[in-house]
């Protein structure tokens, strides 16, 4: 790749086109491969003020995840510092899950959703059998190819660089796909979280909107909690270890078969197995890819008839076709930093109107903890956030201001006589 030989001569490879959105990192743009004529996207990381470029550390790493090669990832293609920069070449990709839960004109069969989760579930699958853990999972960082391969984006790069600080939308959006234990402060934590979160998406696909939209760290703990009941020593001995630890006060298991009554019973049973309070007790990715569900009928649908938006419209002048190679790259002045870009998204109206009309705050629900049958594997917890002399990661943590907000509300709890 020669990624460090000349960072001029490989920034000059590529031809910018439109920004395709902001990320957690960086803007994103469209991009043409000058050598080869492929589009690409191209994130610009923005790693602050390094007397040296980019942190050699972190090449190393992102080598790291350009080995992480398979259909249900997306393929880093290049990476290279430029102007202070760290630029990340990804193959191009059209849409994301996100685009396809909002759309209300995609109507997704039970066989749909089983072929875009069993697709999530296999890219997670490699990663964590090759010691990466995503940490940042969600619709949006899911995205779709041409052929409706679903591939996971932004993999690995929480590990090389942290979370930034994040604000407003961002962490809103991500703090709905957070683990317990990640809500409760802990400091080691494998595999189980990106379980978790592609639980909250399983259901998302169901629901066809967030299944657990907490307005902070706190309130999305008692979103878990009023789902699927306070979880008690036995379901999870560990939790009262957990560096931010509060007692909340107990809430009943709500009525979640109800809730997915679009589910089939395999479905919900894997769900529920994903969503195990204990993460040593939750289900592996693995695991969930052999559960039964994917082997019954219907069987998932083919990625190249899954439904999904049209692709955006590329304006006149960014056609790959327009790129004559002969005539050399320009490099374009990067365009404003924008928002988004999603012309295709709309508002909420999933196919499942019923999600919102049944009671789910009666009757049983069965939280699946010390349901599953064995123990995930252990994953290297340590990560080293040195890199780039950044700060380290925005742990999902309980912040003061949500940790006073608690205290004050329990101690009015207390206050009330047994
Ligand atoms: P991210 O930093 O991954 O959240 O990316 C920000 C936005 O850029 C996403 O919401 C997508 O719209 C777009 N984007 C990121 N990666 C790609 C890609 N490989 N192909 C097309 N668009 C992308």
């Amino acid at each position: 790749m020669g990624e460090v030989d000349s960072s001029k001569k490989v920034a000059d490879r590529y031809l910018k086109r439109e920004v395709l959105g902001e990320g957690t990192y960086g803007v994103v743009y469209k991009a043409i491969d000058t050598h080869t004529g492929q589009t690409v996207a191209i994130k610009k990381i923005r790693v602050g003020k390094q007397k040296e470029g980019v942190n050699v550390t972190a090449l190393r790493e992102i080598k790291l995840l350009k080995e992480l090669k398979d259909p249900n990832i997306i393929e880093l293609i290049d990476a290279f510092p430029h102007k202070g920069n760290l630029h990340l070449v990804f193959e191009f990709m059209e849409t994301d899950l996100e685009a396809v839960i909002r759309n209300h004109n995609i109507v997704l069969s039970p066989a749909d959703i089983k072929s875009y989760i069993q697709m999530t579930l296999k890219g997670l699958a490699f990663c964590h059998k090759k010691w990466v853990l995503h940490r940042d999972m969600k619709p949006n960082n899911l995205l779709i190819g041409p052929n409706g391969q679903l591939k996971l984006a932004d993999f690995g790069l929480a590990r090389v660089f942290g979370s930034p600080d994040r604000r407003f939308t961002h962490q809103v959006f991500a703090r709905w796909y957070r683990a317990p234990e990640l809500l409760f402060g802990t400091k080691q934590y494998g595999p189980g979280v990106d379980v978790w979160a592609a639980a909250c998406i399983f259901a998302e696909l169901l629901l066809r909107q967030p299944f657990l939209q907490g307005t902070s760290d706190i309130d999305q703990l008692g979103k878990i909690f009023a789902a699927f009941g306070t979880p008690t020593p036995s379901q999870w001995p560990d939790m009262v270890y957990l560096p931010d630890y509060v007692e909340y006060q107990y809430a009943p298991p709500s009525a979640l078969r109800k809730r997915f009554a679009m589910a089939s019973d395999d479905a919900f049973d894997l769900l529920s197995k994903m969503f195990t309070y204990d993460p040593k007790a939750r289900i592996s990715v693995q695991q969930a890819l052999e559960h039964r569900y994917f082997t019954s009928a219907p069987l998932p649908t083919d990625p190249d008839k899954l439904p999904r938006p049209a692709p955006k419209k590329e304006s006149s002048n960014s056609k790959a076709s327009d790129f004559n190679p002969n005539e050399g790259p320009t490099v374009l002045s990067p365009p404003r930093k924008s928002r988004r870009v999603m012309p295709e998204r709309v508002s909420f109206e999933g196919n499942a109107p019923q999600s919102d009309k049944v009671d789910d705050h009666v009757g049983d629900i069965r939280q699946a903890a010390g349901e599953s049958t064995s123990r995930n594997e252990p994953v290297p917890m340590s990560v080293d956030f040195s890199i780039f002399g950044a700060k380290p990661p925005n742990r999902p943590t309980i912040n003061s201001a949500d940790r006073t907000h608690l205290k004050r509300k329990l101690e009015l709890d207390f206050q009330q006589p047994e």
